[in-house]
């Protein structure tokens, strides 16, 4: 059960990214930096991390599809149709929430750290409603007709950001009281029909990727900073390896071999049945792909390993499904406080050939582990004829995994 189940949250996707200068939606490219994902599977993930019950996602009418595949290994995940204002698209995804809270963020704010969703929420509790917010460190003034006509005192200053979190109840009444106007953001809603929400203080990290500069790593060398820089995105990810994890981050590592020569004629690799001469013999279903990434992310979150959970003794587990083994030491890991941030599968068998069947597999494999598609990898290779694997007598699966601290609401 995820820590945050009375929490939905509201993903605001159907911007047209206008000032980013983009053709398509900015939502739907690559990460700064080409860090693996979409911007929008970051800030998904971002909040399935936070262990939330529900995701609503407003998407416009000519991305839905798109968005509804790219997500689909989110079972937390709703898509519905966007307005043609913020305003309305907020409307129309408060009808789906389930929530007795809710939190509405940019979509284009992927960096919202677990530490921002925990206090939104804890404020939600509190206070009734919780505006993530920065002093501003700027001195800001009034102008008119280009003269400073006014300047407010700046510790009264803030710029106000992403997630506003709020009663869902008392957000969906402020909302049928807004009519045809629009609104720049739920709090300005909330401030105008139901009173002034309180700010709670939130991290320059958490910015919006709004130009397309935006969309250059901060740290990216100069000499790719060229006049058509919007495209650059696309340098190599090596460049930029992904550091956001790393404080909190843990590895783990899986390997399981199992042999063949079980009678019937297919296998079993992350739950998808391929056609092979003979099967493996196992006490489950033999899924050593499954095994393996079980015992990885057992192992990352410093967990017992399968055969203890798992024990070939109980009849519990007597030709089971280990993709629900697999899910459910994925529960084991995440009431130890982590969740995955990418797997990673080396598959050694000469026999029987795999490539076609990756995809499904990899799907599947997300699916379970709760991941976007570009956070799973699935190699495949023979071990040219030596050994066991080469003469295919088995097959051996190396699964290597990383954890991320999940903070707790
Ligand atoms: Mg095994």
């Amino acid at each position: 059960m995820p820590v945050n189940q009375h929490v939905s949250v509201i993903i605001c996707a159907a911007g047209k990214g206008v000032r980013a200068g983009f053709e398509k939606n900015k939502l739907l490219r690559s990460m700064p930096g080409n860090t693996g994902g979409t911007v929008l599977e970051h800030t998904v993930h971002a909040f399935v991390a936070a262990g939330v019950g529900q995701i609503v996602v407003a998407a416009a009418e000519r991305d839905k599809k798109e968005i509804e595949r790219l997500l689909s290994p989110f079972p937390l995940c709703t898509v519905v149709t966007g307005g043609e204002t913020r305003t309305r698209s907020v409307k129309n995804a408060l009808s789906a929430v389930t929530g007795e809270i809710v939190l509405v963020h940019d979509g284009a704010r992927p960096y919202v750290s677990g530490k921002i969703i925990a206090d939104c929420i804890t404020s939600v509790e509190t206070y009734g409603s919780g505006i993530c917010a920065l002093p501003l460190t700027d001195t800001a003034v009034r102008a008119k007709e280009g003269f400073i006509a006014d300047v407010p005192p700046r510790e009264e200053m803030f710029a106000v950001q992403t997630p506003q979190g709020f009663r869902t109840a008392e957000l969906r009444a402020a909302y049928e009281k807004v009519g045809a106007e629009s609104y720049t953001d739920d709090s300005a809603v909330c401030a105008k029909f139901v009173r002034p929400p309180r700010l709670f203080i939130g991290e320059k990290e958490n910015r919006k990727l709004t130009f397309a500069e935006d969309f250059l790593p901060a740290h990216m060398p100069p000499y790719v900073r060229t006049a058509d820089s919007t495209e650059r995105a696309d340098v190599p990810a090596l460049l930029f390896p992904q550091a956001q994890a790393v404080g909190n981050g843990r590895v783990g590592i899986g390997v399981d071999t199992h042999a063949f020569g079980k009678p019937q004629d297919y296998i079993v690799l992350a739950g998808i049945k391929i056609p092979a001469e003979s099967g493996l013999f196992a006490h489950s279903d033999g899924d050593v792909l499954a095994h393996a990434v079980t015992d990885a992310i057992l192992s990352a979150a410093g967990l017992r390993d399968i055969g203890y959970y798992f024990p070939d003794t109980d009849e519990k587990w007597e030709g089971a499904d280990s993709m629900e083994m697999l899910r459910a030491a994925l529960e084991k890991v995440k009431k130890a406080g982590f969740v995955p941030c990418n797997v990673s599968v080396a598959v050694q068998a000469q026999k029987p050939r795999l490539s076609k069947f990756i995809p499904t597999m990899s799907g599947n494999l997300a699916k379970v582990m709760e991941l976007p598609l570009s956070a799973v990898g699935i190699a495949a290779g023979t071990n040219e004829g030596l050994g066991f694997v080469g003469e295919g007598r088995g097959i051996t699966v190396t699964a290597a995994v990383l954890l991320q601290k999940a903070e707790r609401g």
